[in-house]
C-alpha cells in the first residue's frame, strides 16, 4: 500500500466536482499540475483536513485519516500568500508550530531550519522586513518545524519573479533530499514540475487524469490532454494518414523533421511521410528553428536545425514516435 493513498475522493460544489484517486510513496516528491480551476487547491485542502470530502478515503501510513482532525494529521502546508505572523519575529514564527520542546532546543532547531532554508542569522528580523522570497523560505521553515509526515505546497512561488522562483525551487528540492520529507507540490508551471518532481499528477476538470514521471508523461502520454499539457505537439485526425485508424495521431515537434527535397517513401519505411506541408512561421529557439506548418488544413509543428529556404516541404516523423490517442 502506498504511504498516502487517495481513493475515490470526492468534493462537490455547485458547478464543480473533484474526483481523485492516486497514491504516493514515502519520501516521494510529487508535483500536481493542471489548469486554473482544475481542483488542485481543493485536493490539497482535503488532504490537509481544511475541508471535508463528500466521499472517498484518505489513508496515510496505513491509517484512515479521512475524518481526522487537522492537528492530528501531521500534515504541513505552505501557501502562495505570505501567512506569517507580523507580531512575531522570524524565529518566533518558525518556533510557533514546534512540538513540545525546551526553549534551548527550540532555538537550536529554528537556527538549524533557518540555515537549511538559506537564511542563517535572520532569527531576530521582523517578518515585515523580509522580501517575498525570504518570507516564503520562512514559511517553509515554519512548516518543517512541526516535523510533518507530509508537506503540501500550494503554488508557493507563484508570487515571485522567475529567477527567484528557480533558485527557491532548487532549494526546496534540496531540502526534500536532505530531510526525506514526502512532499506534494502544486504548480501551474510545467517546466517547474519537470525540474523538481519525482513524479507528476495531472488534473483536469476536477479529475486526476494521469500520473507518472515527467519523461513518461512527455514521451508516452495516454490522452491528448496530457500530451498537450506536458509540452508542444501536433495532433491530426488519424484517418488522414492511416486509413483504418480512429482518434488522433500525436507527435512532438522535435520528432518531426523536414526535407526540402522530395522523399522516396520506399527509402524511408521507418518514417511517416507527409508531403506538401506549407511553412507558415519560423522561430529561432537557440538550438534550432521551431516551424509552424500547415498540412491539409491542420496546424503542424516541426523542428529544423537549419533555416528552411522553401515554403513547401516534406515532414518526416519516425513511426515509433507517432502516438495514437483519443
Ligand atoms: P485550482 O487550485 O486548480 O486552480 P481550485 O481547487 O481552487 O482549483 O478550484 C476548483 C473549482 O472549485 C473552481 O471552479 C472553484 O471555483 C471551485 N471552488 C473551490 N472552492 C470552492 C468553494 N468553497 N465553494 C464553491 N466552489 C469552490
Ligand atoms: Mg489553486
Amino acid at each position: 500500500m502506498p504511504f498516502l493513498e487517495i481513493r475515490n475522493l470526492e468534493r462537490r460544489y455547485r458547478n464543480f466536482t473533484l474526483s481523485a484517486s492516486f497514491g504516493i510513496d514515502e519520501g516521494e516528491f510529487l508535483c500536481v499540475i493542471g489548469p486554473s480551476g482544475s481542483g488542485k487547491s481543493t485536493l490539497l485542502s482535503l488532504i490537509a483536513g481544511l475541508d471535508k470530502p463528500d466521499g472517498g478515503t484518505i489513508t496515510l501510513d496505513g491509517k484512515d485519516i479521512t475524518n481526522e482532525r487537522i492537528q492530528d494529521r501531521g500534515i504541513g502546508m505552505v501557501f502562495q500568500d505570505f501567512t506569517l505572523f507580523t507580531s512575531m519575529n522570524t524565529e518566533r514564527n518558525i518556533q510557533f508550530g514546534m512540538k513540545e520542546k525546551k526553549a534551548s532546543e527550540r532555538k537550536k532547531l529554528s537556527d538549524a531550519l533557518l540555515s537549511l532554508v538559506g537564511l542563517e542569522g535572520y532569527g531576530k528580523r521582523s517578518v515585515t522586513s523580509l522580501s517575498g522570497g525570504e518570507a516564503q523560505r520562512v514559511q517553509l521553515a515554519r512548516a518543517l518545524a512541526a516535523e510533518p509526515r507530509i508537506l503540501l505546497l500550494d503554488e508557493p512561488l507563484s508570487a515571485l519573479d522567475a529567477p527567484l522562483r528557480k533558485s527557491i525551487r532548487s532549494s526546496i528540492r534540496a531540502i526534500h533530499d536532505t530531510l526525506g520529507t514526502t512532499m506534494i507540490y502544486v504548480t501551474h508551471d510545467r517546466e517547474e514540475a519537470f525540474a523538481i518532481s519525482d513524479s507528476i499528477l495531472i488534473m483536469h476538470d476536477g479529475a486526476t487524469v494521469a500520473m507518472g514521471t515527467a519523461e513518461e508523461l512527455y514521451r508516452h502520454p495516454k490522452d491528448l490532454f496530457t500530451a498537450f499539457f506536458t509540452g508542444e505537439g501536433t495532433s491530426l485526425p488519424a484517418h488522414l494518414v492511416y486509413e483504418n485508424m480512429t482518434g488522433s495521431i500525436f507527435f512532438r515537434p522535435e520528432d518531426a523533421v523536414i526535407s526540402e527535397e522530395p522523399i522516396n517513401p520506399d527509402m524511408y519505411t521507418m518514417h511517416l511521410i507527409l508531403n506538401d506541408a506549407q511553412i507558415i512561421s519560423c522561430e529561432f529557439t537557440g538550438s534550432g528553428y521551431l516551424l509552424g506548418l500547415e498540412y491539409q488544413g491542420y496546424p503542424l509543428l516541426s523542428m529544423s536545425a537549419t533555416k528552411p529556404r522553401r515554403k513547401t516541404v516534406t515532414v518526416m516523423i519516425l513511426r515509433e514516435s507517432v502516438l495514437n490517442l483519443e
